[in-house]
């Protein structure tokens, strides 16, 4: 059975040592980001999903969903009674507005405890997962009355949220859906048309599913620019606020899937359901936007959360597992063999995850910090800053840590030979699930071209300079320090590949897009392989601080040097590689016909 035990350790020294949240006291409730506030929440947190959610994860997968006769769902056994405590327990509202009934907390703490959710089970998380996101583009552009209608219930858990973009013949490329919009006499709208891959679509766990849905209405544009939002409920609510009749939305069927079986993946009707604007008309985009950017961090991780339960399994086999002896004689004389954690091909695998965990940690968590400033700074110039940058590493982390997310779990598979692949051991469930994340919330290309066509040259390349600026300053600052020069040098070099790979894309794009699409994935990896060597120069600052000040967990913070030296020497110079296929151009891969592939 696989186990999996939240690394409390690692995120408090990232949060309180690494990113330093108590300079942040004076904003809106990082008065809680305390040290002791801190743990008590994450310890709580890792209690509540290391006994309730866990457990079930395996369940889950097997069991799944089963849609009945009548088109209800029902979630696999145990879900809706661990779904209960989750909302009496108030987890699911810790960063939410506490007008609302949430608890306020900044994102950077609601965000470190989202790690162990989806750790612990990626298709139960994603029914909260979902309703955050919906609640994020209510508040954003819902009307007052809107709110206080949804909001509440919402964060509270009773009602859940889903979000409905995708049909049969477009999920890229919303511009041509179908499903249609008309206005009533009231101001409602009859909506009508057929969602398919809805997460969370229907299901047991709440009274009422707040469906966001994308539509066009007969008058407007038939493309990206006539695109609205609509709320639909599954239930109609009554004046005083209770629920009404049933509204005319169903589910079709059940997906059939390689993952995530715990979580519902509906084909959704809308037969002249009864739907409400939210926002303006024709702007539709623009709210989902919103929505899919909270989403977007929340799918990177998923990535970092399979990875590590993952990396957690492979680990604790690898040191039990007797097979073979060690290149350099025996380490386990008393055994016919040594565990197989003595293998460097063994600790090759181990520490490629290791070290992307634990960079990866740093990195979200730096993220969801910077939604708290771009929120609540001080100053102007300081909230504009933390937009700009978490705009630019939203792509960054969907991408790149999905992507490793998946490949992590592989090689984390891989660490148990055979019994990898047998479903008892757990290992090939993290693989499945985390393939989905690759795929949704807009492909994994397509954050490469909104990385490359959207976020660096939104307002003349502004947050592209301000990383630079942040990274320029921090190897200033710390390339003369003796002990930090084996971390910053490589950290220059690969900034260098990411200024070099920008010039070229600047030069060679402009004037034929095909360079921006070819370049695009390529340089997406060379941005996150930057941003990760940024966590990890600033990780081993940390650790080296703590070391020279004395400390009675040496072994803790001699560890992350030695990882972080992992990183810098097998992982980053990865940049070079990924700088030349930027710069190949997109000449070759285009000069074939279709027809000659
Ligand atoms: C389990 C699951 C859950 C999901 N949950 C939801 C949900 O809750 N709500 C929802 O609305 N949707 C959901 N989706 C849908 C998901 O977001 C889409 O599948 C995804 O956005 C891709 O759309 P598509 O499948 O139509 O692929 P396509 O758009 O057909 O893309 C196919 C391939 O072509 C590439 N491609 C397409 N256009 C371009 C381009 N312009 N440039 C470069 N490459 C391009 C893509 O990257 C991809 O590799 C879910 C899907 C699954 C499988």
């Amino acid at each position: 059975m696989p186990t999996y035990k939240a690394p409390i350790r690692d995120t408090e020294f990232i949060l309180h040592e690494v990113l330093q949240v108590g300079e942040y006291a004076a904003l809106p409730g990082f008065f809680e980001a305390e040290p002791d506030l801190v743990s008590a929440i994450l310890s709580e947190g890792a209690k509540f999903v290391e006994e309730v959610t866990q457990p079930l994860n395996q369940i889950g997968d097997e069991l799944g969903c089963i849609r009945n006769d009548d088109g209800s769902v029902t979630t696999p056994t145990g879900f809706k009674a661990a779904y209960d405590q989750m909302t009496e327990a108030g987890w699911g509202g810790l960063a939410a507005d506490p007008q609302y009934g949430g608890q306020g907390l900044p994102h950077v703490i609601s965000t470190a405890f989202e790690e162990y959710m989806i750790s612990a089970n990626m298709a139960f998380t994603m029914y909260l997962g979902l309703t955050q996101g919906a609640i994020a583009a209510i508040t954003a552009v819902g009307s007052n009355e809107q709110k206080q209608t949804y909001i509440p219930n919402m964060v509270a858990g009773r009602w859940g949220g889903t979000m409905n973009l995708t049909e049969s013949h477009c999920g890229t490329d919303l511009g041509l859906l179908r499903t249609r919009a008309e206005v009533q006499a009231d101001g409602s709208y009859k909506i009508t048309g057929t969602k398919i891959f809805i997460s969370s679509g229907e299901h047991d766990l709440t009274d009422n599913i707040i469906h966001l849905v994308l539509a066009k209405m007969p008058d407007s544009p038939d493309s990206i620019r006539g695109i609205s939002l609509f709320i639909v409920p599954k239930f109609l609510i009554n004046d005083d606020g209770t629920l009404g009749k049933r509204n005319s939305v169903s589910c079709g069927s059940l997906e059939e899937k390689m993952g995530i079986h715990g979580n519902s993946t509906c084909v959704m009707n809308y037969d002249e359901a009864t739907g409400y604007i939210i926002g303006e008309q024709d702007k539709g985009m623009r709210a989902m936007f919103i929505m899919m950017n909270a989403a977007r961090l929340g799918v990177g991780m998923q990535g970092l959360s399979q990875s590590e339960v993952s990396y957690q399994n492979a680990l604790s086999y690898a040191k039990g597992r007797l097979q073979g002896r060690s290149l350099t004689g025996a380490k386990n004389k008393n055994d016919q063999a040594d565990p197989i954690i003595v293998h460097p091909d063994v600790r090759r695998m181990l520490l490629n995850i290791k070290a992307f965990n634990e960079g990866a940690r740093g990195l979200i968590l730096w993220a969801a910090l910077l939604v708290d400033l771009a929120e609540e700074a001080e100053t102007e110039q300081e909230r504009t800053r933390a937009d700009d940058i978490v705009g630019l590493l939203t792509p960054v982390i969907k991408a790149y840590f999905t992507d490793k997310g998946y490949e992590n779990a592989t090689a984390a598979q891989q660490c148990l030979g055979g019994h990898g692949y047998i479903r008892e051991w757990g290992l090939e469930q993290f693989v499945r699930d985390a393939r989905i994340a690759m795929i949704y919330e807009g492909t994994n290309g397509i954050q490469a071209l909104d990385l490359v066509g959207r976020k660096l040259v939104r307002h003349g390349g502004r947050a592209l300079r301000s990383f630079m600026e942040l990274l320029r300053s921090f190897i200033a600052e710390h390339g003369t320090t003796a002990n930090m020069t084996e971390f910053v040098e490589p950290l220059e070099r690969a900034v260098n590949d990411l200024e070099a790979a920008t010039s070229w894309l600047m030069k060679n794009a402009l004037g034929n897009a095909d360079n921006a699409g070819a370049a695009s994935v390529p340089y997406l990896y060379v941005m996150s392989l930057v941003s990760l060597g940024y966590m990890w120069a600033r990780i081993a600052n940390a650790a080296l601080l703590a070391l020279s000040n004395g400390t009675d967990e040496a072994e803790f913070y001699s560890t992350k040097l030695q990882t972080a030296r992992y990183f810098f020497s097998h992982q980053l110079p990865e940049t070079s590689i990924h700088r030349t296929r930027v710069e190949a151009g997109s000449a070759n891969l285009m000069e074939m016909d279709a027809s000659a592939f």
